[in-house]
């Protein structure tokens, strides 16, 4: 009987560690996932920081210029956001300036074709 519940006892121990060992792997899938999302929006938030300054100074520029030209903005404005759609980022309001993880996005295309007539 005593050996008997040291057996039971064993096989119980065993199981707790295998089901630990699956809680474990889910936890570092968990993890590694993670961790990619953050460098994926650490990259993304460096290129919106380097593109918010380029559109900023270019913004100066245009300011001094004294605006000879309403429609050279339009043009400017259009060629900053298709330059962003094409360096792989959504310009659509649905998913502004997330990546499109290489494919094309509708909103996006439908966007620009609205920005460019
Ligand atoms: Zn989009």
């Amino acid at each position: 009987m005593k050996d008997h519940n040291f057996l039971d006892t064993i096989m119980e121990f065993e199981q707790q560690l295998e089901s630990m060992q699956q809680q474990f792997v889910a936890l570092k899938q968990y993890v590694a996932h993670m961790m990619e999302e953050h460098q994926t929006i650490q990259t993304e938030n460096l290129h919106l920081r380097t593109r918010l300054e380029e559109l900023l100074s270019n913004e100066h520029v245009v300011s001094h210029e004294e605006k000879k030209d309403s429609t050279l903005d339009i043009g400017e404005g259009y060629d900053n956001l298709a330059r962003l759609y094409h360096e792989g980022f959504h310009v659509c309001h649905v998913h502004f300036g997330s990546s499109r993880k290489g494919e094309d996005c509708l909103f996006c295309l439908s966007f620009l074709n609205k920005q460019n007539v």
